[in-house]
């Protein structure tokens, strides 16, 4: 039997980014030759819609560029992402960067203006703590 790994559901190709559009990775797809993949969107699992207007994190909130707080929604989608792993007994997730639920490393500033700092998205840092180890699209040679 395949270990099974999350794996960010637009990095497969679904079309779950807040734009309407997905961001397909060949080597994150090419996994699947190895691993059972288990999609997952904590946006859309916390109930926001696709398209949406894009969050970013700002003084431990997750902003809506019109300025709404969407915490709640963020939190919910990562609580289920990780019932998720539970359930499946993922050790390891392939999330993708940037991503205000998604980033292993770097996300944007709150700032709307495409400056970026160090830090996790929501859905990355609660399965960090959780024991699962988060890596970025572009790490799959670590795993
Ligand atoms: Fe992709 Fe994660 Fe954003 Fe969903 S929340 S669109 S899986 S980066």
């Amino acid at each position: 039997m395949k270990e099974k790994i999350l794996v960010s559901a637009c990095l497969l190709g679904t079309p779950c980014r807040y734009d309407g559009k997905s961001k397909p990775k060949e080597a994150v797809i090419g996994l699947k030759e190895k691993y059972e993949l288990i999609p997952v969107c904590p946006e859309v699992f916390g109930g926001l819609s696709t398209p949406r207007l894009p969050c970013e994190q700002k003084n431990g909130r997750v902003i809506r560029k019109d300025g709404e707080d969407q915490t709640a929604f963020y939190e919910k989608g990562a609580r289920i992402t990780l019932d998720l792993a539970k359930k499946h007994n993922c050790r390891i997730a392939i999330l993708k960067e940037k991503s205000p639920s998604c980033s292993p490393h770097q996300r944007y500033d709150g700032s709307f203006s495409g400056k970026l700092v160090d830090g996790m998205g929501l859905t990355a840092l609660i399965l960090t703590e959780n024991g699962i180890s988060v890596f970025g699209e572009d790490e799959i040679d670590q795993i």
